[in-house]
């Protein structure tokens, strides 16, 4: 067995991954996640898929990156001082993020979410020190929207910032400097293919960015769930239509291109337009045949990164993201009773319901 201090050797030989410096604190611990090969997917289509490793993070998902970068830019602007709040508008993984760097690193945390999200989230918030505020799940047009209350709310308070993770571009620079720098690297530069959908839109843009600046060849493409307006944007080289519909992918979706996008968005290849049935059958076939626990956003870039490999052909490398575990929606995406509510348990192909135990 391999001790407290881990052997480079040893794990190498067990073809574990090597990394074994000691980092400072949550924020060095944020990154340098693994890029996993994904076999079974990659032997279906005869084009190499990888998904990189974002659940191991140590809040649990892609956004602690997002977290680190906007409060450390804040740190560095002097925008936030010891002892100062934190407050954002998030109805997950970055307030998550947010709550672990602010108790790493002193702060007060202030979460405004839409009071339609599960209980496990606001108690996990809770448990990490955050005030949570519950407020009405309104759009965005609507003055009660919990990102607007929450800038209110940090403009009444002294020391304090609204994070404003949607258009604050220290989101997208984070994966510029980690992410994109990671992915390049693990894949040797070779690599034809990079796609994930958005909710910031930081990932795509900060990813795409730096692999666009590295390799002009490579194709940046965009995954969007139902509900979503950028696939149509992207699609039509610039068209917003009004948002409808809705999505069982939380985290992502998007009605404006925000400044995290912004004018990234029109050196896109392309985009996919994912719908849930295939989201949620490849949340179990990853499952199953990867044996990897990933949320519904991750799926779905599978998905799209399965159909961007057969776009570019036998032997194309094509890499996304799994930007968190299935543990934050288990209660749904493993319940018989919340999938056949959504008309989705035909969706999953008959040999995999048996995972559907809730
Ligand atoms: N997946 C999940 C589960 C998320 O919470 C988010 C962020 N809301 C994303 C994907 C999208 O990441 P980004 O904000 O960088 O576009």
């Amino acid at each position: 067995m391999l001790s407290g201090l881990r052997s480079t050797v040893a794990q190498q030989a067990r073809g574990f991954a090597t990394s074994n410096i000691a980092v400072d604190g949550f924020t060095g611990a944020v990154g340098n996640t693994p890029l996993i090969y994904l076999k079974s997917l990659s032997e279906q289509t005869g084009s190499k898929i990888y998904g990189k490793a974002e659940f191991q993070n140590p809040g649990g998902s892609i956004k602690d990156r997002a977290a680190v970068g906007i409060v450390l830019d804040a740190e560095e602007k002097g925008r936030i001082k010891p002892g100062g709040t934190i407050v954002e508008g998030t109805a997950g993984n970055t307030g998550i993020g947010l709550a672990h760097v602010c108790r790493a690193r002193g702060y007060k945390c202030v979460i405004f979410m839409p009071n339609t999200q599960s209980q496990e989230k606001i108690d996990l918030l809770s448990m990490l020190g955050a005030e949570v505020h519950p407020v009405p799940a309104v759009p965005y047009e609507n003055p009660l929207n919990y990102n607007h209350q929450a800038k209110e709310y940090a403009e009444k308070l002294e020391n304090a910032i609204w994070t404003d993770q949607f258009d604050n571009t220290a989101n997208a620079y984070a994966h510029y400097i980690s992410t994109g720098p990671e992915i390049w690297e693990q894949t040797k530069g070779d690599i034809d293919g990079f796609i994930c959908s958005t909710g910031t839109g930081g990932t795509l843009a900060g990813v795409g960015k730096y692999l666009k600046e590295k390799s002009p060849k490579t194709q940046i493409w965009l995954a969007d769930p139902p509900g979503s307006v950028l696939y149509q944007y992207v699609s039509t080289g610039g068209q917003l239509v009004e948002r409808s519909g809705s999505s069982i992918t939380e985290g992502i979706g998007q009605g404006r291109v925000t400044n995290n996008l912004g004018t990234f968005i029109n050196d896109l290849t392309g985009a996919l337009h994912i719908p849930d049935e295939k989201s949620i059958s490849m949340v179990y076939q990853l499952l199953d045949s990867e044996g990897l626990y990933v949320g519904a956003s991750s799926a779905l870039n599978v998905v799209a990164a399965v159909e961007l490999a057969q776009k570019l052909g036998k032997g194309s490398k094509v890499v996304t993201v799994l930007c968190d575990g299935a543990h934050r929606y288990q209660s749904r995406l493993f319940s018989k009773t919340w999938l056949e509510s959504k008309e989705l348990g035909e969706a999953i192909p008959e040999s995999l319901r048996k995972y559907a135990v809730l």
